[in-house]
């Protein structure tokens, strides 16, 4: 049976959409699979040109005989390219996305030169001599004072940059091609490839691991000495040192001849972070960060397939960094949702950093102080191996923690914001002169209807969420669309302090101002931070301590050392725990376990509180005691309860279209299509989304559950063979997000 390769030629510069056919001949069979890199012939002129191999298949596009065959294998076939166009296949399998959708993501394109190309002027003459026609010129009548002005600053520079001297310097290009004819400078140009990090001094200060670090450290070189590639979870309660031990397994791995990638949230990616790793490396570390330009990312990726740079620190993205040497990827903070990819293919950088380290033959270290239930499950099935810090470095204290029940201060006849104790704690760290972080948790908007009095929430009978609030006095829910009134007296105490709960930071500022007028207030938010650069200069000010009081969403709480903060408040920890998602009680936790991380970084011990209408929660309780391991168990008794990830997986299949009509029916379609292939299977909706309408787009969604992945991506195929095959499904776009971190 013949077989087919489709090949592409020109990934450089970006063509991935344009795929050639080819017949892989009898000799070839064994040796082609995907991402292969293949000679070929291309064009009238046949002229011999490599490509790589995207898919193969057993159908003929065209008429057999017009179709050539691969000329041959390219000897050291697996590059870079070859591995990451394996990546792209698989995250195209395991997210859902065309294969075009995965190229684009994971190869590096080229951004063309010409945006980079860079002149300089260099004076040609010996200094002396150009002083001696200097002089000459001025002696002359008729002088020409640019061609002068031009002649002086080429003597006292030697080398100027074309920018420079046509633009500050003012000179005519006639007047440089003038000196240029006389052979007295030249104009050369050169491809400059920008290193973001050049300014920086590397130290020689050195940072010995503690014994606990060393021992972490010393179970990956071992593996690592013995050839062992694996996963690791390093679990260290926030300050245990864990930056230090990945510096050190770097470290390992980079005298090994081998690369390492460094994946940090950009939230957390400051000048301070980056300063860690270049002090200990030097030049070997390059960033990559969301304010770059194309080009200067196009150049990161450049440097980094020529090992010029053999470290890169950077987002999400950066983990398709073309290292031709992987040797490990590390991944701080690994709980973070900003892993997950917003746009299709909607990957997730945990498991598609496990897929590329095994293309690779690299190891990965996932960090964090508060694991996702992911990463945790799975270290402790043993899929990954997990490592632990348990205590802070030099046995620093965790700060104090304290629970405010917020039910008691309504009815001892507070209403306001601020509990009793919180004010009290605030003005004594305002005479003290020390500084305060108060946040709220808060994650899109919270629509759910909560009782003030005895601190229940109304949630979907079915999937145990929190009902999402509709301006029509209803109240849904947001997976399988159950819907009931909004009550009006509480179903369980009868209070009629029941409603909906929304608090701006805005509003919390103005309290804020009103109760403590002398205190110097900042807030952070969406919109203080809209403005370039508004979200660092906040932080700044703040750190140069131009402000007493910090308030703001949790971006405040995510990754800065303030050593004068000593009071950090939660002001409504119930803002993020009734999520009408599965995740809530987790982001609440670990938000709240961040957040005590903040207080105290100093010598000063810190203070925090937690403000809340739940004390009894397992999510608040856990968090003020900073027990991971009490919290992790009641969470995943409820996931498997439920059937939510990690104890099974789910898929969210997003229906859109801008005719409301054609959303609703092809999501009514899909879903009996699913139904009837699967009957049994765990299939909710179609429902509306929680937002139902965005930029004049109708959106549904269906929910399906199953411990499965393999049925889940069956279902996902299933759906996009029927969108191929239907043509009056052309107005829908279908989106597919397994294992969901946000709420649709
Ligand atoms: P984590 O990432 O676990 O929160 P960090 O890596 O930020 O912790 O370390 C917290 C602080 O402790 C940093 O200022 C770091 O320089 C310091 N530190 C880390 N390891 C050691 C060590 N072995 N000895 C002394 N200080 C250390
Ligand atoms: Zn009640
Ligand atoms: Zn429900």
């Amino acid at each position: 049976m013949a077989k087919y390769a489709d090949v592409i030629i020109d990934i450089s510069r970006g063509q991935l959409d344009k795929s050639f056919q080819y017949r892989i001949p009898a000799e070839l069979e064994d040796r082609i699979r995907i991402g292969s890199r293949v000679r070929v012939s291309f064009g009238s002129d046949r002229r011999k040109i490599r490509g790589y191999v995207i898919g193969i298949s057993e159908k003929a596009k065209l008429e057999e005989a017009k179709i050539r065959p691969i000329d041959g294998t390219v000897r050291d076939a697996i590059d870079i390219e070859s591995q990451l166009i394996s990546l792209a296949v698989w995250m195209k399998d395991h997210y859902g996305s065309t294969l075009n959708q995965a190229l684009k993501t994971v190869l590096p394109i080229k951004v063309k030169a010409a945006a980079r190309e860079k002149k300089n002027l260099r004076l040609l003459l010996p200094p002396e001599e150009a002083r001696g026609e200097l002089a000459c010129m001025r002696a002359r009548k008729r002088h020409s004072v640019a061609k002068e002005r031009l002649l002086e600053a080429l003597i006292q520079d030697q080398s100027l940059p074309w920018e420079l001297v046509t633009g500050e310097l003012n000179i005519p290009s006639a007047s440089i091609r003038d000196l240029e004819k006389r052979g007295w400078l030249a104009v050369e140009s050169f491809r400059s490839m920008r290193n973001p990090l050049a300014a920086l001094q590397k130290s020689e200060k050195r940072i010995w691991l503690n014994e606990q670090q060393e021992q972490a450290f010393q179970a990956f070189a071992a593996d690592w000495d013995l050839g062992r590639r694996g996963t690791y979870l390093l679990y260290g309660v926030t300050g245990s040192g864990k930056t230090q031990v990945y510096m050190e397994m770097i470290a390992k791995v980079l005298s090994q001849g081998k690369e390492a990638i460094v994946l940090i949230p950009e939230i957390s990616l400051t000048y301070q972070t980056v300063m860690r790793f270049y002090s200990r490396f030097g030049d070997q570390v390059s960033i990559l960060n969301s304010r770059m330009s194309a080009g200067e990312r196009s150049d990161q990726f450049e440097r980094a397939k020529e090992e010029k740079v053999r470290i890169m620190v950077g987002p999400r993205s950066a983990l398709f960094t073309p290292f031709p040497n992987l040797g490990l990827i590390v991944i701080d903070e690994e709980h973070e949702n900003s892993y997950k990819s917003e746009t299709v293919p909607k990957y997730h950088a945990r498991e598609t950093a496990v897929e590329r380290a095994r293309l690779s033959s690299a190891s990965v270290v996932l960090g964090s102080a508060t694991p996702s239930l992911e990463a945790f499950s799975r270290a402790k099935r043993g899929e990954y191996s997990l490592l632990s810090l348990p205590s802070r470095v030099e046995n620093r204290a965790l700060p104090d923690c304290q629970v405010v029940d917020l039910r008691e201060e309504l009815r001892e006849g507070n209403r306001s914001v601020i509990s009793r104790r919180l004010g009290q704690l605030i003005e004594d760290r305002l005479k003290k002169k020390e500084q305060i972080m108060l946040f709220i948790n808060r994650r899109g908007m919270a629509g759910f209807v909560s009782c003030r009095s005895c601190g229940s929430v109304i949630k979907c009978p079915h999937c145990e969420v929190a009902l999402t609030l509709h301006k029509n006095g209803r109240m849904s829910c947001h997976y399988c669309g159950y819907s009931m009134p909004a009550p009006r007296t509480c179903p369980r105490c009868g209070s009629r302090f029941i409603g909906g709960m929304r608090a701006g930071t805005e509003k919390f500022e103005e309290v804020i101002r009103r109760t403590f007028p002398g205190a110097r207030v900042l807030r952070m938010d969406a919109d203080t931070t809209r403005s370039k650069g508004g979200y660092q200069r906040i932080l700044g000010a703040f750190a140069n301590q131009e402000a007493d009081i910090l308030i703001g969403t949790q971006m405040i709480v995510k990754g800065h050392d303030f050593p004068n903060v000593t009071l950090v408040a939660a002001l409504a920890a119930d803002l993020s725990l009734n999520s009408s998602d599965f995740r809530g009680a987790e982001r609440t936790f670990q938000l709240l376990c961040q957040a005590a991380g903040r207080a105290g970084r100093g010598d000063r011990p810190g203070k925090m509180v937690i403000q809340t209408y739940q004390p009894g929660h397992f999510a608040i309780v856990d968090a003020a005691r900073q027990d991971y391991e009490s919290f992790y168990d009641q969470e995943m008794a409820y996931r498997s309860l439920m059937s939510y990830p990690p104890a099974a997986h789910m898929l969210v299949v997003q229906i859109m279209s801008d005719s409301e009509q054609a959303a609703e029916s092809a999501a009514a379609l899909f879903a009996e299509l699913l139904r009837r292939a699967r009957p049994g299977g765990r299939i909710d909706g179609p429902v509306k989304a929680r937002i139902a309408k965005l930029a004049d787009v109708y959106r549904q969604a269906i929910y399906i559950r199953d411990e499965d992945y393999d049925l889940l991506i069956a279902d996902k195929n299933r759906i996009e063979d029927r969108l191929l095959a239907d043509r009056s499904l052309r107005a829908v776009n279908v989106w597919f997000d397994f294992d969901p971190m946000n709420a649709f």
